[in-house]
């Protein structure tokens, strides 16, 4: 089969996303009527003005501008239409499953309520899941950048809508400075609230971080992980325990966590047997979205289409769907591989 022929085939398989951050997954056509609608900035006169802002030259230039676009959002119709758009652009890539992370509270700034950044959120969402065939699960990332007090007072803002759009918490920001073992009480205090919980480990920091993620904070999946590979010990035991990664390979070249694809960790943890996951991150900030992750798979790392639909039945198996809700998804998968791609 060309390369050609397995990349359509890629773009029309269904697919399962678990690691995306809402306020990094905007699409710029919306982003750009936001801009439209609050600013008179002169260096934004159309969408493609708006996509070359986001070429970054270093790290620090891509925390300003991720601060940059944040002013933009305002009202709550702001979210709720960013949310629906998103979730609509997930849907046209044939995304059928998704559990994406938001933090309503960087908008801290726009003077507006938690609570109302939330429910536009959450009703953005239904809005989407009503219109196309895609199902989303929230999960409220607590940051850790303010400590443990502020992020179990996050916990508490979003107790209220457990089961009501957000069935998890996940734990991103600063892992250097605040390391996953300060989180320990939340975590627990999340679990027996029944939040199911994810924690990024071990992509700013080393291993310990993602040992203490498991062991400490007994977080079910790790977001990234990759820096697992420094630690045989750690890889055996992610190995034995099938924790689920969830690996953003651009987001790690990007932010230069690995300087270059051959360095990365995923194919060797992928045969050594470890639960890996594929997931774009923040597609319009790294450049990437979860079709294009999966196109890289096959053209720079040969990985054939039964390997890309095994990534994506990991996914859904890595979920906090129910039994019977990863088996439809697995299910959907197979049908897909089966008549598609053994057929021709
Ligand atoms: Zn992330």
């Amino acid at each position: 089969m060309s390369k050609e022929k397995i990349n359509s085939l890629i773009i029309g398989m269904p697919k399962v996303e678990i690691h995306l951050h809402l306020e990094g997954a905007f699409t710029f056509e919306y982003l750009f009527e936001l801009v439209q609608k609050y600013s008179n900035d002169s260096e934004i006169k159309s969408i493609d003005d708006l996509r070359k802002k986001f070429v970054f030259k270093d790290f620090a230039h891509f925390i300003e501008t991720w601060f940059w676009k944040n002013q933009f959002f305002r009202a709550p119709g702001d979210f709720e239409e960013s949310a629906y758009q998103t979730i609509k652009n997930l849907s046209q890539q044939n995304v059928i499953y998704a559990e994406v992370f938001f933090s309503p509270w960087d908008f801290a700034a726009a003077g507006l309520k938690i609570e109302s950044i939330v429910e536009a959120t959450i009703s953005g969402i239904h809005r989407a899941e009503k219109e196309y065939p895609i199902n989303v699960g929230l999960i409220a990332d607590i940051v850790r950048d303010h400590g443990a007090k502020t992020s179990m007072q996050r916990l508490n803002q979003v107790t209220p809508y457990f089961n009501k759009g957000i069935i998890g918490i996940g734990l991103g920001g600063n892992e250097k400075d605040f390391p996953p073992i300060l989180f320990k009480e939340v975590f627990l205090k999340a679990r027996k609230r029944g939040f199911r919980t994810t924690a990024h480990a071990g992509e700013a920091s080393g291993p310990e971080s993602i040992w203490h993620a498991v062991t400490e904070l007994h977080a079910e999946r790790i977001g990234h992980g990759v820096r697992a590979i420094e630690d045989p010990k750690l890889v055996d035991y992610l190995k034995a325990k099938q924790t689920p990664l969830e690996i953003c390979i651009t987001s790690n070249l990007k932010t230069k966590v690995f300087p270059s694809l051959s360095e990365h960790p995923f194919p060797g943890f992928y045969t050594e047997g470890l639960m890996v996951t594929v997931n774009s991150d923040d597609p319009p900030m790294f450049g990437a979205n979860i079709t294009d992750e999966l196109i890289l798979l096959h053209d720079e790392l040969n990985y054939s289409l039964e390997d890309i639909c095994i990534f994506t039945k990991n996914a859904a198996n890595a979920s906090f769907l129910d039994e019977s809700g990863k088996k439809k998804i697995i299910d959907v998968v197979d049908n897909y591989l089966n008549k598609k791609i053994k057929n021709v």
